[in-house]
Protein backbone atom coordinates (compact mmCIF):
# COMPACT_ATOMS: atom_id res chain seq x y z
CA UNK A 1 0.00 0.00 0.00
CA UNK A 2 2.77 2.70 1.22
CA UNK A 3 4.80 1.76 -2.07
CA UNK A 4 1.19 2.33 -4.29
CA UNK A 5 0.63 5.79 -2.73
CA UNK A 6 4.52 6.74 -2.43
CA UNK A 7 5.10 6.91 -6.36
CA UNK A 8 1.85 8.21 -7.38
CA UNK A 9 2.80 11.36 -7.67
CA UNK A 10 5.93 10.40 -10.12
CA UNK A 11 4.51 9.72 -13.71
CA UNK A 12 2.80 13.42 -13.11
CA UNK A 13 5.60 14.60 -14.87
CA UNK A 14 5.17 11.43 -17.31
CA UNK A 15 2.26 12.68 -19.00
CA UNK A 16 2.80 16.12 -18.62
CA UNK A 17 6.21 15.34 -20.73
CA UNK A 18 4.11 12.63 -23.29
CA UNK A 19 2.17 14.81 -24.31
CA UNK A 20 5.07 17.83 -25.33
CA UNK A 21 8.23 17.14 -24.98
CA UNK A 22 10.45 17.35 -28.47
CA UNK A 23 13.24 19.24 -26.81
CA UNK A 24 15.72 19.47 -23.78
CA UNK A 25 13.98 22.75 -22.85
CA UNK A 26 10.24 21.54 -22.93
CA UNK A 27 11.36 18.28 -20.90
CA UNK A 28 12.28 21.14 -18.57
CA UNK A 29 9.49 22.77 -18.37
CA UNK A 30 6.82 20.06 -18.82
CA UNK A 31 8.94 18.36 -15.23
CA UNK A 32 8.88 21.58 -13.51
CA UNK A 33 4.91 22.36 -14.19
CA UNK A 34 4.98 18.95 -12.72
CA UNK A 35 6.97 19.63 -9.70
CA UNK A 36 5.15 22.83 -8.92
CA UNK A 37 2.19 20.33 -8.92
CA UNK A 38 3.74 18.31 -6.67
CA UNK A 39 4.50 20.76 -4.04
CA UNK A 40 0.92 21.86 -3.93
CA UNK A 41 -0.17 18.48 -2.90
CA UNK A 42 2.29 18.29 -0.12
CA UNK A 43 2.16 20.80 2.73
CA UNK A 44 3.09 24.33 2.85
CA UNK A 45 6.58 24.64 3.29
CA UNK A 46 8.25 25.52 6.48
CA UNK A 47 10.22 28.59 6.29
CA UNK A 48 12.45 28.31 9.23
CA UNK A 49 13.23 24.67 8.30
CA UNK A 50 14.04 25.75 4.55
CA UNK A 51 16.14 28.25 5.73
CA UNK A 52 18.01 25.52 7.66
CA UNK A 53 18.37 23.50 4.79
CA UNK A 54 19.89 26.08 2.59
CA UNK A 55 22.11 27.45 4.56
CA UNK A 56 23.05 25.78 6.80
CA UNK A 57 23.35 22.06 6.02
CA UNK A 58 25.92 21.46 3.40
CA UNK A 59 29.40 19.85 4.42
CA UNK A 60 30.40 20.65 0.74
CA UNK A 61 28.66 24.11 0.85
CA UNK A 62 30.93 26.86 -0.96
CA UNK A 63 28.91 30.04 0.40
CA UNK A 64 26.40 30.28 2.36
CA UNK A 65 23.47 30.65 0.05
CA UNK A 66 24.70 27.35 -1.92
CA UNK A 67 22.12 25.45 -3.43
CA UNK A 68 21.07 22.15 -1.61
CA UNK A 69 22.27 19.11 -4.21
CA UNK A 70 21.29 15.90 -2.94
CA UNK A 71 22.33 13.07 -5.44
CA UNK A 72 19.55 10.28 -4.87
CA UNK A 73 21.91 7.06 -5.27
CA UNK A 74 21.15 3.52 -5.78
CA UNK A 75 20.80 0.62 -8.19
CA UNK A 76 17.44 0.09 -9.94
CA UNK A 77 15.11 -1.37 -7.24
CA UNK A 78 16.56 0.07 -4.07
CA UNK A 79 13.32 2.79 -3.93
CA UNK A 80 14.27 5.67 -4.98
CA UNK A 81 11.35 6.44 -6.79
CA UNK A 82 9.20 5.01 -3.64
CA UNK A 83 11.27 7.45 -0.92
CA UNK A 84 11.46 10.11 -3.32
CA UNK A 85 8.24 12.40 -2.60
CA UNK A 86 9.08 12.00 1.13
CA UNK A 87 12.52 13.47 0.62
CA UNK A 88 10.69 16.24 -1.64
CA UNK A 89 8.04 17.07 0.73
CA UNK A 90 10.24 17.32 3.46
CA UNK A 91 13.18 19.23 1.38
CA UNK A 92 10.91 21.09 -0.15
CA UNK A 93 12.99 20.73 -3.36
CA UNK A 94 11.54 19.06 -7.03
CA UNK A 95 13.10 15.76 -8.22
CA UNK A 96 14.78 15.44 -11.50
CA UNK A 97 14.60 11.70 -12.95
CA UNK A 98 16.47 11.08 -15.92
CA UNK A 99 14.65 8.16 -16.92
CA UNK A 100 11.46 9.38 -16.08
CA UNK A 101 12.10 12.44 -18.54
CA UNK A 102 13.65 9.83 -21.26
CA UNK A 103 11.02 7.77 -21.23
CA UNK A 104 8.70 10.23 -21.19
CA UNK A 105 10.75 11.55 -24.03
CA UNK A 106 10.54 8.19 -26.04
CA UNK A 107 6.77 7.85 -25.31
CA UNK A 108 6.14 11.20 -27.15
CA UNK A 109 8.81 9.89 -30.06
CA UNK A 110 10.63 13.35 -29.30
CA UNK A 111 14.53 13.61 -31.24
CA UNK A 112 15.96 12.57 -27.77
CA UNK A 113 13.29 9.68 -27.81
CA UNK A 114 14.21 7.91 -30.45
CA UNK A 115 17.78 8.14 -29.78
CA UNK A 116 17.34 6.70 -26.45
CA UNK A 117 14.63 4.09 -27.29
CA UNK A 118 16.59 0.98 -28.08
CA UNK A 119 19.06 1.38 -25.48
CA UNK A 120 17.13 1.62 -22.66
CA UNK A 121 15.29 -1.07 -23.82
CA UNK A 122 18.46 -3.56 -23.88
CA UNK A 123 19.16 -1.73 -20.01
CA UNK A 124 22.01 -0.13 -21.38
CA UNK A 125 23.24 3.95 -20.09
CA UNK A 126 22.42 6.49 -22.97
CA UNK A 127 25.12 9.02 -23.93
CA UNK A 128 26.71 11.27 -21.15
CA UNK A 129 26.19 14.32 -23.37
CA UNK A 130 22.38 13.32 -23.70
CA UNK A 131 21.38 13.07 -20.07
CA UNK A 132 23.48 16.38 -19.06
CA UNK A 133 22.00 18.46 -21.55
CA UNK A 134 18.85 17.10 -20.34
CA UNK A 135 19.80 17.99 -16.69
CA UNK A 136 21.90 21.45 -17.78
CA UNK A 137 18.39 22.54 -19.10
CA UNK A 138 16.50 21.63 -16.03
CA UNK A 139 18.08 23.10 -13.23
CA UNK A 140 18.11 26.57 -14.79
CA UNK A 141 14.29 26.35 -14.19
CA UNK A 142 12.79 28.39 -11.50
CA UNK A 143 12.08 25.71 -8.91
CA UNK A 144 15.31 24.90 -9.08
CA UNK A 145 16.76 27.98 -7.22
CA UNK A 146 16.59 26.49 -3.77
CA UNK A 147 17.92 22.94 -5.11
CA UNK A 148 17.19 19.50 -6.38
CA UNK A 149 17.20 15.98 -5.46
CA UNK A 150 19.06 14.02 -8.88
CA UNK A 151 17.51 10.98 -9.39
CA UNK A 152 19.30 8.44 -11.76
CA UNK A 153 21.77 11.28 -12.62
CA UNK A 154 24.57 11.02 -12.13
CA UNK A 155 25.15 6.82 -13.58
CA UNK A 156 28.84 7.41 -14.62
CA UNK A 157 31.98 9.59 -12.64
CA UNK A 158 32.34 11.09 -16.32
CA UNK A 159 28.55 12.45 -15.63
CA UNK A 160 29.53 13.21 -12.06
CA UNK A 161 32.24 15.43 -13.02
CA UNK A 162 30.53 17.00 -15.54
CA UNK A 163 27.48 18.11 -12.69
CA UNK A 164 30.77 18.86 -10.40
CA UNK A 165 31.60 21.58 -13.38
CA UNK A 166 28.22 22.79 -13.91
CA UNK A 167 27.61 23.42 -10.41
CA UNK A 168 30.80 25.21 -10.12
CA UNK A 169 29.79 27.50 -12.99
CA UNK A 170 26.91 29.28 -9.71
CA UNK A 171 29.47 28.53 -6.77
CA UNK A 172 27.17 25.50 -5.82
CA UNK A 173 28.59 21.92 -5.38
CA UNK A 174 26.98 18.41 -3.93
CA UNK A 175 25.54 18.23 -0.81
CA UNK A 176 24.76 15.12 -0.31
CA UNK A 177 24.44 11.48 -1.61
CA UNK A 178 21.97 9.62 -0.22
CA UNK A 179 23.01 5.99 -1.41
CA UNK A 180 20.37 2.96 -0.88
CA UNK A 181 22.02 -0.04 -0.27
CA UNK A 182 19.70 -3.58 -1.40
CA UNK A 183 21.89 -7.03 -2.46
CA UNK A 184 21.45 -7.47 -6.54
CA UNK A 185 19.25 -10.76 -5.28
CA UNK A 186 16.72 -9.00 -3.94
CA UNK A 187 16.81 -6.60 -6.68
CA UNK A 188 15.73 -8.95 -9.21
CA UNK A 189 12.88 -9.85 -7.06
CA UNK A 190 11.29 -6.82 -6.85
CA UNK A 191 12.14 -5.80 -10.02
CA UNK A 192 10.80 -8.51 -12.74
CA UNK A 193 7.77 -8.44 -9.63
CA UNK A 194 6.61 -4.70 -10.29
CA UNK A 195 4.01 -4.00 -12.78
CA UNK A 196 2.60 -0.34 -13.18
CA UNK A 197 -0.42 1.60 -13.79
CA UNK A 198 1.08 3.77 -17.31
CA UNK A 199 -1.55 7.04 -16.74
CA UNK A 200 -1.02 7.26 -12.91
CA UNK A 201 1.96 5.47 -12.36
CA UNK A 202 1.73 4.04 -9.55
CA UNK A 203 3.23 0.83 -8.51
CA UNK A 204 2.26 -2.62 -7.55
CA UNK A 205 4.51 -6.00 -7.10
CA UNK A 206 2.94 -9.35 -7.72
CA UNK A 207 3.80 -10.76 -4.10
CA UNK A 208 4.53 -7.33 -2.21
CA UNK A 209 2.16 -4.91 -3.26
CA UNK A 210 -0.35 -6.91 -5.11
CA UNK A 211 -3.40 -5.20 -7.05
CA UNK A 212 -6.95 -6.09 -5.61
CA UNK A 213 -7.66 -7.79 -8.54
CA UNK A 214 -5.01 -10.57 -8.49
CA UNK A 215 -6.86 -13.55 -6.69
CA UNK A 216 -4.86 -16.29 -4.33
CA UNK A 217 -3.23 -18.79 -7.24
CA UNK A 218 -4.05 -16.04 -9.88
CA UNK A 219 -0.77 -16.01 -12.77
CA UNK A 220 0.40 -12.34 -13.29
CA UNK A 221 -1.15 -10.96 -16.66
CA UNK A 222 -2.83 -8.12 -18.16
CA UNK A 223 -6.19 -9.51 -17.10
CA UNK A 224 -5.56 -10.03 -13.71
CA UNK A 225 -3.36 -7.21 -13.09
CA UNK A 226 -5.44 -4.21 -12.70
CA UNK A 227 -5.47 -1.36 -11.32
CA UNK A 228 -6.78 -0.62 -8.05
CA UNK A 229 -8.64 2.86 -8.56
CA UNK A 230 -9.29 2.42 -12.55
CA UNK A 231 -9.12 -0.66 -13.25
CA UNK A 232 -7.27 -0.80 -16.16
CA UNK A 233 -4.77 -2.46 -16.84
CA UNK A 234 -1.05 -2.58 -15.75
CA UNK A 235 1.91 -2.84 -17.73
CA UNK A 236 5.93 -4.09 -17.41
CA UNK A 237 8.41 -1.73 -17.77
CA UNK A 238 10.59 -2.37 -21.05
CA UNK A 239 13.56 -3.08 -19.05
CA UNK A 240 12.07 -4.56 -16.21
CA UNK A 241 12.84 -8.28 -17.49
CA UNK A 242 15.54 -10.65 -15.76
CA UNK A 243 17.44 -10.12 -18.78
CA UNK A 244 17.79 -6.58 -19.63
CA UNK A 245 18.27 -6.13 -15.35
CA UNK A 246 21.13 -7.68 -15.84
CA UNK A 247 22.59 -5.96 -17.54
CA UNK A 248 21.48 -2.55 -15.75
CA UNK A 249 23.25 -4.23 -12.80
CA UNK A 250 26.58 -4.71 -14.19
CA UNK A 251 26.64 -1.47 -15.29
CA UNK A 252 25.54 0.07 -11.89
CA UNK A 253 28.47 -1.70 -10.28
CA UNK A 254 30.67 -1.22 -13.23
CA UNK A 255 29.93 2.08 -13.84
CA UNK A 256 27.78 3.78 -11.19
CA UNK A 257 29.13 2.67 -7.81
CA UNK A 258 32.20 4.19 -8.42
CA UNK A 259 30.74 7.55 -8.40
CA UNK A 260 30.87 7.06 -4.67
CA UNK A 261 34.60 7.16 -4.04
CA UNK A 262 34.54 10.13 -6.60
CA UNK A 263 32.11 11.95 -3.81
CA UNK A 264 33.63 10.15 -0.56
CA UNK A 265 36.34 12.84 0.17
CA UNK A 266 34.21 15.42 0.17
CA UNK A 267 32.26 13.45 3.39
CA UNK A 268 28.73 14.06 1.66
CA UNK A 269 28.23 10.28 0.63
CA UNK A 270 25.41 8.92 3.33
CA UNK A 271 24.73 5.16 3.37
CA UNK A 272 21.51 3.94 4.51
CA UNK A 273 20.15 -0.18 4.31
CA UNK A 274 17.50 -0.34 2.15
CA UNK A 275 16.76 -4.08 2.03
CA UNK A 276 14.12 -3.51 4.91
CA UNK A 277 10.39 -2.15 5.13
CA UNK A 278 9.60 1.00 3.66
CA UNK A 279 9.16 2.51 6.68
CA UNK A 280 12.21 1.39 8.02
CA UNK A 281 14.16 3.01 5.14
CA UNK A 282 12.20 5.97 5.34
CA UNK A 283 13.33 6.34 9.01
CA UNK A 284 16.71 6.02 8.13
CA UNK A 285 16.70 8.44 5.62
CA UNK A 286 15.92 11.01 7.72
CA UNK A 287 18.37 10.38 10.27
CA UNK A 288 20.84 11.48 7.18
CA UNK A 289 18.58 14.51 5.72
CA UNK A 290 19.36 18.01 6.61
CA UNK A 291 18.09 18.97 10.18
P1 LIG B 1 15.88 4.61 -14.50
O1 LIG B 1 14.43 4.89 -14.50
O2 LIG B 1 16.67 5.61 -13.68
O3 LIG B 1 16.20 3.18 -14.16
O4 LIG B 1 16.39 4.83 -16.00
C1 LIG B 1 15.89 4.05 -17.06
C2 LIG B 1 16.89 4.04 -18.19
O5 LIG B 1 17.11 5.38 -18.69
C3 LIG B 1 18.28 3.55 -17.83
O6 LIG B 1 18.37 2.13 -17.83
C4 LIG B 1 19.12 4.20 -18.92
O7 LIG B 1 18.97 3.53 -20.17
C5 LIG B 1 18.46 5.56 -19.06
N1 LIG B 1 19.08 6.54 -18.15
C6 LIG B 1 18.48 7.17 -17.10
N2 LIG B 1 19.33 8.00 -16.51
C7 LIG B 1 20.51 7.90 -17.17
C8 LIG B 1 21.79 8.50 -17.02
N3 LIG B 1 22.06 9.36 -16.03
N4 LIG B 1 22.77 8.14 -17.89
C9 LIG B 1 22.55 7.27 -18.88
N5 LIG B 1 21.37 6.65 -19.08
C10 LIG B 1 20.34 6.96 -18.23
Amino acid sequence: MSLVCAISLRPLMLCLLAGSASSFSMLGSAARSASDARRAAVRAPDDERLHAVRCCAQPNALAAESKMVMILFGPPGAGKGSQAPKVVETLDIPQLSTGDMLRAAVAAGSEVGKQAKSVMESGGLVSDELVVSIIRDRIQEDDCEGGFILDGFPRTVEQAKMLDAMLEGTGDAVSLVLALEVPDEVLTERICGRWVHKASGRSYHVKFAKPKSLGEGDEPSEATMLDDETGEPLMQRADDTEEALGKRLQGYHAQTVPILDHYSPAGVVKKVDANVKPDAVWTSIEAVLPK
